[in-house]
């Protein structure tokens, strides 16, 4: 066939005129026949299989049966009548109900003749019932054409409206089988055809529209989902060879005076022993000929910041200068003024740049950076800025990489016409396969432990009415010495409110901890960058007994100091960002708690991560529940939501079909890299179509 044909305008199909063809693109973003064709249905009316009656379960399905009506009443109720009929088989019985149209309907029915009925069941007191059945008699049901699996496409209320209903959607997939006789070129190997039992492209599009029975639906899935995966991770490990052949990093060849200086005299803690692979891994990285692109995961408190500056130390002894990126003001400062701290009498120049520093001071950090006099620059997005221009960055290291998007990542590779290393830093563990569809292009380093010493922090739920009580647990860890996080949800759609929130908390805290006994910082996203600072200074010096504020102290803020964080409305928050809060405290020797304050309704899913949050401190175990509840779309935060614009796959569910992709992608890389060989072929075609069509940033941002 033309291969062309796929991308013929949709309104070149028989039945879509110029206002079906605007709604079907503004709705569903089908422009081509090939658009059409992956509209695929969300799922299917299964008519190939008729249940008996004591096969039915409790998962209220759609079902087809045969049986004969036996008895029918109308039984008066408060709210009306129904009708009600009773349906048995050769192994039991069940009820049928209508409550509209009923005289009709009983005028219709006739009793003790073999009927086809067809609907969706209800388990109630003992007995199945099925509400306004589709019924048909079995004698014109076995006579009558029909087609076995009936598919249901994803509609949206304005289609519906403008007439496009599910029966348009499906005849028009018809009408395009029937015009391209549905034959549809094969996108995969020979090979992997063979090696994985595959359907051919052509049959796997048929069915998945129009099944002929499960079985063959069930194979057309798994191709399709297959093949969506194969080439993501095609293109995700090509990428990640690329880069490892061709584009040449800064060969860190040496370990020099600064970074052994640091180890031997400066080095505040022994390493763990997790800290000191990892800094393995990445030396051997940044030793090698080829760009580090790597995804350093550890759990908040796992100690990733002297990894950091120890990869910035070797980058100074080869004569490179690196920068390290955080996403928040706060989070920018304290780590610049950790770093000064633990270099100590270090001779390095470090430089903080962020949005509040003063066009004056930022003009000599320009000057330092481009001359070549700065060693270190710490800041938030700032640094990434295009007139923040470095002498040779050799090194690029973003902490909390979960709020950056690809694109600045994207940026820092541009700073250099050599792109420096990167290192990727997450407190959010991401599950494996997550992990390996997201940061497929990426090497993963892993600190799996915590420093030694720490105390596990205990969590406990709270309702709103026992306040009085925390209040009083709050007063007995002052009088300890410790200090106190309260923090209050800042959610983008309810931000007035949000903020009323918070001011009355506070007042509410200002009234029950008063002057001069107690001392209370507040820190929120309205204020000037300058009070914040202030506050915040404030409570690290631990003048200030609670902190209360809004997320904005979510992310790497370290106070050893303080080892109580109360959440307020947690039922509010999603679970990484409830395990990011929580890892605020425990920092120290102490013992910390953290305290989720709830109101008394709550949903289901909620109850779900309030309770994860009291049984589990692992941010593993915590990120597979979250994706179970949330899907990975939201996973990441708001950043990246909406990512893996998958069209079948599920990253969930479809984990092994995910790691049979990426082993077979693998494979066929190392096999054949450039896609040259003949039996390839339609390997090759399709991958470079795809490239022109949508490249994988299509999928992640
Ligand atoms: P995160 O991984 O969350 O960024 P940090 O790097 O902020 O964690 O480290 C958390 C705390 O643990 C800091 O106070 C840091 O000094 C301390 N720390 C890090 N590594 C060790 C270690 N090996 N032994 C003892 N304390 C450590
Ligand atoms: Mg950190």
């Amino acid at each position: 066939m033309d291969p062309n044909l796929l991308q013929t305008p949709i309104t070149y199909l028989k039945g879509v005129g110029p206002n079906r063809a605007q709604a079907l693109q503004s709705e569903l973003g089908i422009r081509t026949y090939e658009d059409l064709l992956s509209l695929y249905p969300n799922r299917y009316i299964d008519k190939t299989k008729y249940y008996k009656i004591n096969e039915l379960e409790r998962n209220s399905a759609e079902v087809q049966l045969i049986g004969k009506i036996v008895h029918l009443k109308t039984i008066e109720q408060k709210k009306g009548k129904r009708l009600v009929a009773t349906f048995v088989d050769n192994t039991g019985e069940m009820e049928l109900v209508w409550f509209r149209g009923q005289k009709w309907i009983k005028e219709q029915l006739q009793i003790n003749v073999p009927y086809v009925i067809f609907g969706r069941t209800n388990w109630f007191n003992g007995t199945f019932s099925m509400p306004h059945p589709d019924m048909e008699l079995l004698s014109d049901h076995e006579q009558g054409l029909r087609i076995a699996m009936q598919p249901i496409y994803p509609s949206t209320e304005k289609l519906s409206n403008k007439g496009i209903t599910n029966r348009v959607v499906s005849n028009l997939v018809k009408q395009l089988f029937t015009e391209t006789k549905g034959i549809y070129p094969e996108t995969l190997s020979d090979q992997i055809l063979e090696d994985l039992k595959l359907i051919s492209s052509s049959e796997a599009i048929f069915n998945i529209h129009f099944p002929r029975d499960q079985h063959l639906l069930a194979r057309a899935q798994f191709r399709l989902k297959f093949e969506e995966l194969f080439y993501i991770q095609l293109q995700l490990i090509s990428k990640k060879l690329l880069r490892k052949q061709k584009i040449k990093g800064f060969p860190f060849s040496q370990v020099g005076e600064h970074f052994n200086t640091f180890y031997k005299d400066h080095l505040p803690f022994e390493l763990t022993s997790a800290q000191q692979r990892v800094i393995k891994e990445i030396r051997a990285d940044l030793g090698s000929n080829a760009q580090m692109n790597r995804l350093l995961q550890g759990d908040v408190g796992s100690g990733k910041t002297i990894v950091a500056l120890m990869s910035m130390l070797l980058a100074i002894d080869n004569g490179f200068q690196s920068c390290l990126v955080a996403p928040t003001e706060i989070l920018a400062n304290q780590h610049f003024n950790g770093l000064k701290e633990i270099l100590g009498s270090m001779d390095i120049k470090l430089a903080l740049l962020t949005g509040s520093v003063k066009k004056s001071v930022r003009k000599g950090i320009h000057e330092q950076l481009e001359s070549g006099e700065l060693h270190i620059l710490v800041g938030t997005h700032a640094v990434l800025e295009h007139k923040v221009q470095f002498h040779n960055l050799g090194l690029a290291i973003i902490d909390e990489q979960h709020r950056f998007g690809v694109a600045q990542r994207s940026k820092l590779w541009h700073k250099n016409d050599i792109p420096p290393h990167i290192l990727v830093m997450t407190a959010t563990p991401i599950p494996r396969t997550l992990a390996m569809s997201l940061y497929g292009d990426l090497d993963i380093s892993i600190i799996d432990e915590l420093p030694p010493g720490r105390k596990p922090v205990k969590t406990v739920h709270r309702f709103d009415a026992n306040r009085l009580k925390v209040f009083r647990f709050i007063k007995d860890e002052i009088k300890k010495g410790r200090q106190i996080y309260v923090v209050y949800p800042l959610i983008q759609e309810s931000q007035a409110l949000d903020y009323k929130d918070l001011m009355d908390g506070y007042e509410s805290m200002v009234r029950e901890f008063p002057l001069p006994q107690y001392q209370i910082s507040i820190v929120h996203g309205q204020m000037k960058s300058e009070d914040k600072d202030y506050e915040m200074a404030r409570f690290v010096k631990g003048e200030t007994h609670i902190m209360v504020a809004t997320t904005v102290i979510e992310v790497g803020v370290n106070i050893p100091n303080a080892t109580v964080m109360i959440i307020e409305s947690a039922e509010r928050f999603g679970l990484s960002q409830l395990h990011q809060l929580r890892g605020r405290v425990g920092r120290g020797g102490d013992q910390s708690y953290c305290i989720l304050m709830t109101g008394q309704k709550l949903t289901s899913e909620a109850k779900t991560r309030l309770e994860t949050m009291v049984q589990t401190n692992d941010g593993f175990e915590i990120a597979e529940v979250d994706l179970k509840l949330r899907g990975p779309g939201d996973l990441m935060g708001t950043q990246q939501s909406g990512l893996l614009n998958l069209k079948i796959a599920d990253i969930v569910k479809d984990n092994d079909i995910l790691k049979t992709a990426r082993y077979f992608a693998i494979q066929l890389l190392n096999e054949d890299p450039g896609l040259q060989l003949e039996k390839n072929k339609a390997l090759r075609i399709s991958y470079a179509r795809l490239l022109k069509h949508k490249n994988i940033w299509n999928y992640i941002s």
